[in-house]
């Protein structure tokens, strides 16, 4: 039995990895370079908790799903690859600084707590001793300890290792210009016109996986590309924050590796990566407001990746009404967080045949039956 998935990024590595694992013989096509789309410029929060709205709640029971999976993932990924990435309980601080936001979180808050979910409620000093950093305008703030965080490049360099030590193969810049299908079946790929014979085909091409050629029009993906922007500083004594702060408008992260994370605009602007002046001085105004110290720090680089946003916002995972024509894309906000769930749920169903309870309802189908 042979798999191809389409798209090198973190969906596609990772579950080629976990297939791979399964003796099943595996082929990763990747266009470009892999890891170095979205999942590149993601910045590696697992935050389900501080994420969620109000009406995501089979999202939300998913994300937190995959976050239980991490310790076993990571751990999985050390053994395969010799990688230590670390899971880091960061905690997230989602500060008020006027009666607008107060209002606005002690929703989020009373929201959180009716579903039993740990959450703490501040006043503003005693936000100022969770995250010494915050600016003195905190009025109040919601406490989430348990959300977390990972390095998600170095993940990308240990799942592309770790799926070739289990037998993979990865071929970078090789674009897939078609997907064949023949009575009802899947009958492989075109690359340079050549059909590469496949019993599976899994499409994890991000943003761009309704763009790919074959698959038949009621099947199509609805994902579009969401344009993120980020801007890295360089963290020093001048602010030093430990805690995650999700300020209205931007978020600021910590990472190990020495950069603050300011992000992330949320742009419809079709495949465009270009940075512009005007979200990045937003970025900087609101990450400034909520700690005023980051004035003084470096700027590392800027980053701009393309989140697939499905319609529903909802990821696309699972099999279609073509055998062997498997998706897994659409994971809009949340690809780093439901990398897990998504790897170790589809390469069962893929290895098995069985289709995944934890997935139903996140497939491709929710889609076309509501125009039959
Ligand atoms: C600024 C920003 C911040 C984010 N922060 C977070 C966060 O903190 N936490 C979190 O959980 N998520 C976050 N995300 C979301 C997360 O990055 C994505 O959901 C996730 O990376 C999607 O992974 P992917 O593998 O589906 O897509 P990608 O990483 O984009 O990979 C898809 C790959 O498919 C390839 N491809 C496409 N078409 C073809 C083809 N025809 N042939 C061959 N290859 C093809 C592309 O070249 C690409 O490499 C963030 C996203 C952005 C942009």
């Amino acid at each position: 039995m042979k798999t191809i998935i389409i798209g090198g990024g973190i969906i596609g590595l990772s579950t080629g990895w976990q297939l791979a694992k399964k003796g099943i013989e595996v082929e990763i096509l990747e266009k470009a370079s892999a890891g170095r789309s979205a999942s590149w410029a993601a910045a590696g929060m697992l935050a389900p908790q501080a994420e969620m709205g109000f009406e995501d709640i089979d999202l939300f029971y998913l994300c937190r799903k995959s976050l239980e999976l991490y310790p076993k993932f990571l751990e999985e990924l050390y053994n395969d690859s010799g990688i230590k990435i670390e899971l880091e309980r960061t905690g997230c601080i989602l500060p008020a600084f006027d009666r607008d936001d107060s209002e606005r979180i002690r929703r989020l808050y009373d929201f959180r707590e009716k579903i039993g979910m740990p959450v703490v409620w501040l006043s503003g000093s005693e936000a100022r001793e969770v995250e010494p950093f915050l600016s003195p305008r905190c009025t109040g703030a919601v406490w989430i300890e348990d959300d977390a965080q990972v390095n998600n490049r170095l993940m990308l360099e240990a799942l592309k290792i770790a799926f070739v030590n289990c037998g993979g193969k990865l071929y970078e810049d090789h674009e897939v210009e078609k997907i064949n299908i023949t009575n009802g079946r899947i009958d492989g790929v075109n690359i340079h016109g050549i059909n590469i014979k496949a019993d599976s085909v899994i499409v994890a091409g991000g943003a761009w996986s309704k763009q790919i050629p074959g698959i038949p029009k009621n099947l199509l993906p609805p994902v579009r590309p969401v344009k993120g922007q980020i801007i890295n500083l360089k963290l020093n004594d001048s602010c030093r924050i430990t805690k995650v702060v999700r300020a209205p408008d931007v978020y600021l992260l910590p990472k190990s590796d020495g950069r603050l994370i300011l992000g992330a605009s949320v742009e419809e602007m079709g495949y465009d990566v270009t940075p512009t002046a005007g979200e990045i001085f937003r970025l900087l105004e609101r990450g400034w407001e909520a700690v005023p110290s980051i004035y003084d720090l470096p700027i590392e680089s800027i980053d701009v990746g393309l989140r697939p946003g499905s319609r529903d916002h909802m990821p696309i995972v699972g099999d279609s009404e073509i055998e062997g024509l498997f998706f897994a894309t659409g994971h809009y906000r949340n690809g780093i967080l439901l990398t897990p769930v998504t790897a170790f749920e589809l390469s069962k169903w893929v290895a098995s045949g069985h289709s995944s309870e934890i997935l139903n309802g996140f497939g491709i189908s929710r889609f076309y039956k509501e125009t039959v």
